[in-house]
Formats: structure tokens, C-alpha cells, sequence
């Protein structure tokens, strides 16, 4: 950075003419998205209320420094507002003809519902008056005071906006109104007085009259909210960094609620739920921003197609306002020409006057997400590889997972509006709170609201799906859904909520917590009990989408799967061959745990080859099922590792099932057992250890692998085995294990006549391995880095014990994120990078590869492309992922020309 932060500017005014060659003005990282994109749609001619952005870097500075705003800022500040006050011709304050403002966070990007908005900032008794004369509506400035008073008390001074609601409840009930459109100028004046006096009560003090007082006061409250409780759960569902802060914007207001000729809206320029090339939208006649957001009035449908389709009747934009709406639409192409990509846009009508007020890249479903991509890049918008990289890899788990069966019976309760498409079944909880609760039992859940808001974020991520009765396509529920890749239905009106008995009700039928409740986000349709779903369909733009990555990425992709199903499953989602067969989870089956804990408990080794006897059979017709399976695609299958404990008998009744099965008394088989125990199984008798002091155990597993890859041979297509040694610490442990394999291999090919080629390698998963991976890659032609156990080993961190305290420590910044999760770069990593280079010293071509849970992670995924890795290995629903994320890798690295 050149000069002192001081040295730079602290507020960029926009709009109204203002210019500024500082390149900062339209950097995201310091006016934060929304301040960036007014400047942009300013310079690009279209219509912006004048305003000004304070940057993030203030944000920090303020919070850092206990909340002070230094004199410098005050003054930019002040001189700021002056560029507004010229713009528009009013001043700030002015009695007779005041300026009013609106105040907005935007941070880098955008955190829908997170951060807090302040309307009609300006107002006072003596300025409202002026309003009023200068609109000729005493109406409509009452109405913006009292709306200004009741958003600056919630959202600058932490009132409780219910008590504000209640009071407008009472107001219409006294005088007979059904809706806020009855009431009448004196009737909002009587409220403000009414409102008022709530504020004084709760605050102590006179609500602040004076403007400049509430411009601080809500810049201020900007500020505090990126450290609102709401704000950091948010932050640390979507890996955003505590330190980037928000920037303020202070914008002119414009008003959508001046009469019939004056609206608001939300747009986007396709529609977000199906990526559709179609305008999209909602609008509310004679309304502010907020009502069409807050779901209190439902809204219009923004084009005459969208209204017919819906079979709504209130008139859609397009044919209560062409002049508007043509100019809207004009604004929509320029827009999207000019991003080159979909905009998600607010706006409002001031007397036939278009303003836009936003524009940010629009948030979709991933289905959505694929269609624009596929679209564009046919429309010349936007070309191949920009398409794979607009495509977040984790949003393809959206489209990976089952939909409802449309042959499955449905029990339809109510249709509401379809927010956010999949489906889900869960039993139905009442609050957010409740929901992380029941989810964290592992129970499924469907989280039921009015409206949602951003206080329930942490149930919505817990829930499955999320119905609302209240709210539109815009409505927190859905955007937030969305976002996240839950399904929602919301606007759901013919559901009622009785939060003190903890039931519902809906369309007439009568239902409580907990009872299972069904979502189907792709139609809205909300149906009582479970419904049969089936396999989702992968063709169409997912599968071009995939075909591009697979042009552009370098690694190959694998899968963790040790059954037929996940491997043929693994093989539909594209992976390449087997990266791990965790052979030890091929005994779990109930038919040979039984067997497996013979072995474990034997006293010697002739009673455990008598338990490996029981054992190769099954071994040996599991191997050939995923060899056939499989049909010629590398095998890496990995040799016994289980840390013993998962496989000792628990309880009275396990123990008396396996002296039966044994004939060992009950008794003598818990001694055993005792003996057996250890304090740190993870770091205890697992892995190689099993195979160096019951050399049988694996000479049984390897047996079975060439077994049944000559049975295979022999009938079609030669597997490709690689057989993969568990948690080597040294070279010696692998040349015995190898060894070992070898000699079985011959003696395999020797009585069956027969030969196949295989490689033997090992699993690079303890920082020793790493570090000694020169010497040990004499014997291994291929490393597969087990980054679960790395990532344990590296930061004694356990792996099974972790849950307690990790959440803290990535809270607290310990960690950017999990490090079980995603790869530990800088530590796990260079062990990582040190194994690489190591390894490929001793042997140039051997094989890379990772197994650990982070080959399903993006992030760590673009760790392995860096270090060349030559392939990821991914659980089958991650196959997808992994192949997007390569090629993001590989095109990010400049590697991915096709
Ligand atoms: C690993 O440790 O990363 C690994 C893949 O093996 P497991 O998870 O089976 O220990
Ligand atoms: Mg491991």
C-alpha cells in the first residue's frame, strides 16, 4: 500500500454528477458492492439518487477504535451531504423544503437481510411539515415520519418494533380501518405523537430531532450491525472474513409512495428460481422499498406474461405503467449487458419518474445458476470458461439430490408460492431455535413461520425446508433459502400459527409440532406426510456444464465408495476410478461383524485365520462385485484400518451374540476385550501396526483382491488393482506390507495360471510419512494423502473430539475455517507440498493423489491443482463438485486450455 491510510479518501460521493478517477470509488473491497455498483450505474448514465458510500475501512477503524468517528470523517462526511443538498436543490434540515436521505450497509458482498436500512432519515417535527407543503401530500409525509420513527427506533435504537406495530394495530381498530391505505394524514399524525411517546418511554429521552444527529446515529448503527449476532452467523455460514466490515451508503431519498403514479419494486433480469431468459419481478404500487421485502402487502407481478401465468388478478407493471416499465426494461438489458450476468435490481417510481436504487450480481438456485451459464455462453455473453467459473461447485449439491416422485401419491394441504426449488420432508418445528435442536438430535426438519427473519437463519440452515405463511418471491424466507440451497415455499396464506400451543392449521386441517410435514419448492405445494422421491436428472445443462469442466481440468476424479451402489452412483456422477475403498467398512454388515470380532478377539493366529477363512469369501465377491462394477477404472483399495474400538463388541447383548457365534464364554470374551482396550485408538494398533504384527489379516485382504481380479480378468475387462497401505510412518513398515502383497500376489497368479498388473502404494497420512516420503516412495509407486488423519496428527487436533471446541476456535479466528473441512493450507499443506516434492524426487512418476475428506472441497481442491496433484478421490455426491472445482482450479491456475 502507498501512503497512510489516512492519506485516502474516507467518503465517495455518486451520482449527480459527481466523477472521480480514484479507482477506489468502484472497488468493492472498499465501497463495498453496493456503493460500487451505484457509482457504476452513475457513470453509465442511468438514473441514481445522489449520495455518497463511506468505505468498509472506516468500518473497521470504528470498530477497532471503540466506536469514535474522528473529525476528519465528520467533516467528508458533512462535505458529502453538501454534494447531495446542491444535487437535488434541497438542504438537510430545511424546514420548508428538507432533504430527506436513506441509510444503507453494503458490505463487500452482499449479506441479504444481515445488515440494517434506514428510510426517510431527515425528518423531524418542523421538516415534515415542509414535506408536506413542498408534496402537496400531508398524507404521505406523515406517513413517511412515522415510518421513518418506527425504523430508526428498531434499527439505530434497538426498540422493539412490535411495540410500534401494536400501536398502528390500535390506531386502525379505533377508527374502524382494515388496511394502512385508510388511514388518513391526521390519523398518521396522531401516530407519530403515539409514537413518539413510546420512543421517550422506552429510551428515556426525546426521540433526536435533529438531523445531523440521526444521520451519525444510523451510520453508527451500520457500523455495530457487522457485529450483530445475526451478522457473524451469517459470516460464518458463507466463510466471510470478520476483518472486511461494511461501508455506509447515504443516498437521496426518492419515493414510491406518492399515489397511484409512484411504485416500488425488486427485478431480476431472469428469473432466479429457473435461470428462464424472462424478466422477473414483484412491484407494489404507491409502497417503499421495505413493503415489498417485508412481505406485510403481497405484491404485483412485475410483466403481463408472469401475472397470466399466475392467474393473478391485480395489474402487472408492464400494464399499469408502460412508460415505466419500458424504461425499466431498457435499463434491465443495459444492465445485464454491461455486468454480463444476471442483475437483481431495486427501483422506484416517483411521480412516472424511474429510479434504480441497486443492482448486484442476483443470487439463483443452482439449477438457475447452470441455465444462465449454458445461456449465456450460447448468447455470446459470456464464453466457456467464464461459464464454469460462474458456477459455484458446492450449489451443485442442490441438483444432486432426490426430487418428489410425480407418480408418488400427495396429500396437497395448501399451495404456496414456490421460493426455492428441491424437496424435503421433516417433522415440522415452530421456531428457529427448535429447529437447531431436533436437527442437531438428527432429526429432519421443516422450519414453519409467519415470515422469517434474520434472527432465524441458524434454524433455516438446520431445517430442511422452510414454509412461510406470510412473504413473496423476495421475501427474506425466500432469498435466504435460496442462498443456502433449501427448498422454501413461502406467502403460504392458508397457514395459520399458534405459537403458544404449538400447533397449526392449515387450509382447515389442524396440525402440531413434530408432526411430518412435505415441501415441494419447485411448485409450492405443501403436503401432509412423507412422499416418495426419486433420483434427480443429470443430463441437459448440468451435463454440458460437466462436459466444459472436463474439457478444462487437469486432475482426474475419483470416489470414496466401497459399494456397488455408491460406485455405480460415483461412476453416473463421473468419477474416473476408485481413489479409496475403506476396506474395513465393508464388515460393518450385520452378517460378518460377527466374524470380524472372532478375529479381532482371537487369542493367536490360528484362531484368527480361523475367523480370515469366514472373512475371504466375502472379501473376495465384494472385490469382484466393485471390479465388475467398476469395468476397468483404477481401484485403489485400501488394506484393513480400523481403529479396534469401532469394532469391539459394546454391551451385554453384543457380547452374548458373539460367544454364541464363537462358543468363547461371554466372559473370556470381555477379558479379551479389556485387554484389548486402548486410551487413543486413533493413535493405537490401526492401520499397518494391524498388518506388521497379524501379517495374516492382510495377506487374507490381498488374497481376495487378486482372487477376485483374476475371476473378473477372466470373464471380461482386467481390474486395475492398487493396493494401498494405511498410516505408514516409515519406509520399513511399507516394505514389509509390500512384500507381503507381492508374495501373495504370486502365489494368487501361480494357482490360478493367470497374471494382473497391480501397483502397490500407500497412504500419506502422518506428518513422519511426509517428511520421510524420499525413502518410503523407494517402495510405494503411487501416495494417496490421507488428509483426515494428517490434519489430526499435524494439529493433535482428534478427529472424533473436535465438535467441542472448533466452532470456537474458527469464531474466535483460529482458524479461517474447519480444518477438517477444508485443507489447512498453511501447516497440513506444506506437509503436503514437502510429500510432493519428496516423493517425485525418489520417483518422478509416482502416482498422486488425496483420499481425506477435503478431495470433495473446492477450496482445498485449488490447494491440489497448485502442488500438481494427478487426482482428488470425492464421496460419489461430491463426484460432481470435484470435477467443477478441478477445472475452476485448473483454469485459475492457467492450466486449463483445452
Ligand atoms: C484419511 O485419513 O484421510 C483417510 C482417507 O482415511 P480414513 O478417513 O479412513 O482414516
Ligand atoms: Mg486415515
Amino acid at each position: 500500500m502507498t501512503g497512510k491510510v489516512s492519506d485516502l479518501q474516507t467518503v465517495y460521493p455518486f451520482g449527480g454528477g459527481a466523477t472521480s478517477g480514484d479507482p477506489r470509488a468502484k472497488d468493492k473491497t472498499i465501497v463495498g458492492g453496493k456503493g460500487a455498483n451505484l457509482a457504476e450505474m452513475a457513470d453509465i448514465g442511468l438514473p441514481v439518487p445522489p449520495g455518497f458510500t463511506i468505505t468498509t475501512e472506516e468500518c473497521v477503524r470504528y470498530l477497532n477504535e471503540g466506536g469514535e468517528f474522528p473529525a476528519e470523517l465528520r467533516r467528508a462526511v458533512g462535505e458529502a451531504v453538501g454534494h447531495i443538498e446542491r444535487s437535488v436543490g434541497k438542504r438537510f434540515g430545511d424546514a420548508n423544503d428538507p432533504l430527506l436521505v436513506s441509510v444503507r450497509s453494503g458490505a463487500r458482498v452482499s449479506m441479504p437481510g444481515m445488515m440494517d436500512t434506514v428510510l426517510n432519515l431527515g425528518l423531524n417535527d418542523e421538516t415534515v411539515e415542509g414535506l408536506a407543503k413542498t408534496s402537496g401530500d400531508a398524507r404521505f409525509a406523515w406517513d413517511s415520519y412515522r415510518r421513518f420513527i418506527q425504523m430508526y427506533s428498531d434499527v439505530v435504537l434497538g426498540l422493539d418494533h412490535g411495540l410500534f406495530e401494536e400501536a398502528l394495530e390500535i390506531a386502525k381498530e379505533d377508527k374502524g380501518y382494515y388496511a394502512d391505505t385508510e388511514m388518513e394524514a391526521e390519523d398518521w399524525q396522531a401516530l407519530v405523537a403515539e409514537y413518539r411517546r413510546i420512543a421517550e418511554g422506552e429510551l428515556g429521552r426525546p426521540f433526536p430531532q435533529t438531523v445531523t444527529e440521526q444521520l451519525w446515529g444510523a451510520i453508527a448503527a451500520v457500523f455495530d450491525s457487522w457485529d450483530s449476532d445475526r451478522a457473524k452467523v451469517y459470516r460464518r455460514l458463507n466463510d466471510i472474513p470478520a476483518g472486511w466490515g461494511t461501508a455506509v451508503n447515504v443516498q437521496a431519498m426518492v419515493f414510491g409512495n406518492m399515489g397511484d403514479t409512484s411504485a416500488t419494486g425488486v427485478a431480476f433480469t431472469r428469473d432466479p428460481a429457473t435461470g428462464e431468459r424472462a424478466y422477473y419481478g414483484e412491484w407494489l404500487v404507491n409502497a417503499q422499498g421495505e413493503d415489498v421485502v417485508a412481505g406485510i402487502r403481497t405484491p404485483q407481478y412485475l410483466t403481463r406474461t408472469a401475472r397470466d401465468r399466475a392467474g393473478a388478478k391485480p395489474l402487472s407493471m408492464e400494464e399499469a405503467m408502460p412508460d415505466a416499465y419500458g424504461e425499466l426494461a431498457r435499463v434491465f438489458d443495459l444492465l445485464e449487458g454491461h455486468y454480463r450476468d444476471m442483475q437483481d435490481i431495486e427501483f422506484t417510481v416517483e411521480r412516472g419518474k424511474l429510479w434504480m436504487l441497486q443492482t448486484r450480481t442476483g443470487k439463483r438456485t443452482a439449477k438457475a445458476a447452470l441455465k444462465m451459464a449454458v445461456d449465456m455462453a450460447g448468447e455470446g455473453l459470456i464464453d466457456e470458461k467464464t461459464a464454469i467459473l460462474r458456477i459455484d461447485p458446492m450449489a451443485l449439491d442442490q441438483l444432486l439430490h432426490p426430487t418428489l416422485d410425480p407418480e408418488a401419491p400427495r396429500d396437497v394441504l395448501t399451495t404456496g408460492l414456490p421460493a426455492s426449488p428441491g424437496a424435503a420432508s421433516g417433522r415440522i418445528v415452530l421456531d428457529a431455535d427448535t429447529a437447531e435442536t431436533w436437527a442437531g438430535r438428527g432429526e429432519k426438519v421443516i422450519l414453519v413461520r409467519v415470515e422469517t427473519s434474520p434472527e432465524d437463519i441458524h434454524g433455516m440452515h438446520a431445517a430442511q425446508g422452510i414454509l412461510t405463511a406470510r412473504g413473496g418471491m423476495t421475501s427474506h424466507a425466500a432469498v435466504v433459502a435460496r442462498g443456502m440451497g433449501r427448498c422454501c415455499v413461502s406467502g403460504a396464506s392458508a397457514v395459520s400459527i399458534d405459537l403458544k400451543a404449538r400447533t397449526l392449521r392449515i387450509a382447515g386441517r389442524d396440525l402440531a409440532e413434530g408432526d411430518v410435514l412435505t415441501l415441494d419448492g419447485s411448485t409450492g405445494q405443501v403436503m401432509a406426510g412423507e412422499v416418495a422421491t426419486i433420483e434427480p436428472e443429470l443430463a441437459g445443462d448440468f451435463g454440458t456444464l460437466m462436459e466444459w469442466a472436463d474439457r478444462h481440468r487437469r486432475m482426474g476424479v475419483r470416489t470414496n465408495a466401497e459399494t456397488p451402489v455408491d460406485c455405480r452412483m460415483a461412476v453416473s456422477f463421473g468419477a474416473e476410478g476408485i481413489g479409496l475403498c475403506r476396506t474395513e467398512h465393508m464388515f460393518f454388515d450385520a452378517s460378518r461383524i460377527s466374524a470380524v470380532r472372532q478375529m479381532i478377539l482371537a487369542e493367536d493366529e490360528a484362531g484368527r485365520r480361523k475367523a480370515l477363512a469366514l472373512l475371504l469369501p466375502e472379501q473376495r465377491a465384494d472385490f469382484a462385485e466393485i471390479f465388475c462394477t467398476m469395468a476397468g477404472r483404477p481401484c485403489t483399495i485400501r488394506l484393513l484400518d480400523p481403529p479396534l474400538h469401532e469394532f469391539l463388541p459394546q454391551g451385554d447383548a453384543e457380547f452374548e451374540e458373539l460367544a454364541e457365534a464363537t462358543g468363547f464364554g461371554a466372559d473370556h470374551l470381555k477379558r479379551r476385550a479389556a485387554e484389548l482396550h486402548e486410551f487413543n485408538p486413533m493413535l493405537g494398533h490401526r492401520g499397518c501396526r494391524l498388518g506388521i504384527t497379524y501379517p495374516e489379516i492382510y495377506e487374507m485382504q490381498a488374497r481376495a483382491i487378486f482372487e477376485a481380479a483374476c475371476d473378473v480378468a477372466a470373464d471380461g475387462e482386467a481390474p486395475v488393482p492398487e493396493v494401498m497401505i494405511p498410516l505408514v510412518s516409515s519406509k520399513r513398515e511399507l516394505e514389509l506390507m509390500r512384500a507381503l502383497v507381492d508374495r501373495t500376489a504370486e502365489a494368487v497368479f501361480t494357482e490360478r495360471s493367470a497374471r494382473i498388473d497391480y501397483l502397490v502404494g500407500t497412504m500419506i497420512e502422518l506428518p513422519r510419512a511426509a517428511l520421510m516420503a524420499g525413502e518410503i516412495a523407494e517402495e510405494a509407486t503411487f501416495f494417496s494423502f490421507g488428509t483426515n488423519d494428517l490434519t489430526q496428527t499435524t494439529l493433535g487436533v482428534s478427529r472424533d473430539d473436535a465438535g467441542r471446541f472448533l466452532g470456537a476456535y474458527v469464531d474466535k479466528g483460529v482458524f479461517a475455517r474447519d480444518p477438517f473441512v477444508s485443507i489447512d493450507i498453511d501447516g497440513v499443506g506444506e506437509l503436503v507440498e514437502i510429500a510432493v516434492e519428496r516423493g517425485r524426487g525418489t520417483r518422478s512418476d509416482i502416482k498422486l493423489g488425496i483420499c481425506g475428506e477435503h478431495g470433495g472441497d473446492p477450496a482445498s481442491i485449488a490447494f491440489c491443482e497448485k502442488v500438481g496433484l494427478d487426482y482428488v478421490s470425492a464421496s460419489p455426491y461430491r463426484v460432481p463438485i470435484a470435477r467443477l472445482a478441478a477445472a475452476q482450479a485448473a483454469l485459475r491456475a492457467g492450466a486449463g486450455d483445452a
